[in-house]
């Protein structure tokens, strides 16, 4: 019988360059070339060998990823995923969705079994907090209801502001005990 899908969703308050996971995943730009935010500290963990490997990918227009190996970190890959800078929310809620949508597929095409996801765009891109988070864990729950894999999804939350709203919406959601 498939694993229900509470048990297969964590949250974590803290960095996500900490994290034992198959995959991590990055907020990148469209350049791959690194940044500050989570991708400033996913690159200055992995090691300069990432930079090279992520831009010999791009570009990676919004709302599309890419897939690195993890060097130094303990992840095995970075997914580099490209949030939109938020501008307007019709047209933005789709290419947040697409950018978690296809990460998750990278997760499964490259054997992932979990994957752990920052809140992208919430940062630098400044996509409002309620909106992205409602869009990320609508997202993931739309996949793992129809895929396998990845197994476990982790969302990692930087700001005690963001682990509280990931944890109000899941809990309402039944999908945190
Ligand atoms: P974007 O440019 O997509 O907005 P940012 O890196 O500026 O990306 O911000 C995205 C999110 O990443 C923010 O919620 C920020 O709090 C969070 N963040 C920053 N550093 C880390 C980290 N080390 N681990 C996990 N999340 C982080």
């Amino acid at each position: 019988m498939a694993t229900p899908i509470e048990s297969r969703i964590r949250l974590f308050l803290g960095d996500i360059t900490s994290l034992d996971c198959d995959a991590i995943v990055t907020a990148a730009n469209d350049a791959l070339c690194g940044g500050g935010g989570v991708d400033g500290a996913a690159h200055d963990a992995a090691g300069s060998e990432l930079v090279r490997a992520s831009m010999a990918l791009a570009p990676c227009p919004a709302g599309e990823a890419r897939i690195t190996g993890g060097f130094n970190l303990a992840a095995r890959f970075v997914i580099h995923a490209v949030g939109p800078i938020f501008r307007d929310i019709d047209t933005d809620r789709e290419t947040l969705a697409n950018a978690y949508a296809s990460s998750l597929s990278l997760a499964a095409e490259n054997n992932a079994a979990s994957i752990a996801f920052p809140c992208i765009s919430t940062g630098a891109f400044g996509f409002p907090p309620n909106s992205a988070c409602e869009i990320a864990i609508d997202t993931v729950i739309q996949w793992l209801r129809s895929n396998d894999q990845p197994n476990l999804v982790t969302f990692c939350c930087f700001e005690p502001d963001d682990h509280g709203r990931y944890k109000e919406r899941l809990t309402e959601l039944g999908l945190l005990s």
